[in-house]
């Protein structure tokens, strides 16, 4: 039986054209070509100013949060649910991150939890737009303005989705991207910092190379020590091709949700990362992820195992980060990030996959469970 990858690329001949091209003739007085075409079309796309292409999605929140102005001693508040990245460089830079818990919903932060976290020394708040599903951007950015906090919008997951006429990552004061080999786009590794503002752009600019100051008459000319977070020319090349088709992405994506739906939606106590339509919000379905909400013949971790001695690869949802015996002394069980996070399952999501693959991991999860 074939095996089924949890995630993986759509790669077609435009990729390993502009890759083949950058790999021949990106040097020299070439060097930065496609880096320069990629960031300047991702900007257009997601109707914002300024990108900056990273080497990572984890060096592109560094960075925002260098530039924000993340310090010893400050907090910032992140859901309970997300993937380590959005945590960890809040603690590089001094600060501590706070948990709030996510909506029964939506899965994504919870403006009301938020609110109960805010003390002198919040600094900040970074929704994270969950499997594609944007978070409550309006009441956050409500929160945001009261108490004068930045708002940092993790759209690692969000690539696509729109809120309010807005992209996701084009909301808040800084967005940014990963582009992972699991994500929707890929450039093997890589990430991308959004922002309209001119002045965050510029200081997210310096760190993010050395902490060079580009406009010294001087060349070399470092003012601060800085990071080495540059994207190569070689990955924006690849980013270039996935974006100039990414509506084809986001297309085979949302099938693939709708496959999985079709063939679980039948079975009483499995739900889906389903929220009921929204007004004036357009969700991308980056990732199918199911809870089980009634006791099982097999619980979720043995029905886990049970895919993948069948070769179908999938993961648990991200676990709540208090979970970990780092955070211990966090742990406050946020109910809904507990409930949820402990009764997921990320089914996998290839581009590759086949109607007939979502048949077989569902005939596989059915007989598993029920
Ligand atoms: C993938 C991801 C990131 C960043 O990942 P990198 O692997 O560093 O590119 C950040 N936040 C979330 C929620 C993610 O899923």
């Amino acid at each position: 039986m074939r095996k089924i990858a949890s995630a993986g690329p759509f790669i077609t001949e435009k990729e390993v054209k502009y890759v083949n091209d950058a790999v021949k003739n990106g040097w020299y007085s070439h060097w930065g070509d496609y880096l320069e075409k990629f960031e300047k079309s991702f900007a257009r796309y997601l109707g914002v100013k300024y990108a900056l292409a990273t080497s990572s999605g984890t060096g592109a929140l560094h960075v925002a949060m260098t530039a924000l102005g993340v310090g010893p001693g400050d907090e910032v508040i992140v859901p309970e649910v997300t993937w380590i990245a959005s945590v960890a460089p809040i603690i590089y830079l001094g600060g501590r991150p706070v948990f709030a818990d996510i909506e029964r919903d939506s899965w994504c932060i919870d403006p009301k939890s938020v609110k109960k976290l805010i003390n002198k020394k919040t600094k900040g708040i970074i929704p994270v737009h969950l499997f594609g599903q944007p978070a409550n951007m309006s009441a956050i950015k409500r929160i945001a303005k009261e108490h004068k906090l930045f708002i940092l919008e993790d759209a690692a997951p969000g690539l696509g989705s729109e809120y309010k006429g807005k992209k996701a990552g084009a909301i808040g004061d800084m967005g940014m991207f990963s582009f992972q080999g699991a994500k929707l786009l890929v450039t093997g590794e890589g990430g991308m910092l959004t922002t309209n503002s001119r002045k965050l752009y510029e200081k997210a600019r310096l760190f993010w190379d050395h902490g060079r100051n580009s406009k010294s008459k001087q060349p070399l000319w470092n003012i601060t020590i800085g990071y080495k977070y540059k994207m190569s020319n070689l990955q924006a090349s690849l980013g270039l091709a996935q974006l100039e088709h990414i509506d084809e992405l986001i297309r085979k994506k949302n099938e693939i949700f709708f496959s999985y739906k079709r063939e679980l939606e039948e079975i009483d106590g499995i739900e889906l990362n389903l929220m009921p339509d929204q007004k004036n919000i357009k969700k991308v379905y980056y990732m199918t992820c199911m809870i089980m909400t009634k006791k099982f013949r097999l619980s979720r971790d043995e029905l886990i195992s049970h895919l993948k001695k069948n070769d179908i690869d999938c993961r648990p949802m991200f676990h709540p980060i208090t979970k970990f015996p780092i955070f211990k002394s966090q742990r406050k069980q946020n109910p809904n990030a507990y409930f949820i996070s402990g009764n997921g399952i990320v089914l996998p999501t290839p581009m590759n996959l086949t109607k007939k693959d979502v048949v077989r991991v569902c005939k596989t999860i059915k007989k598993g469970i029920l």
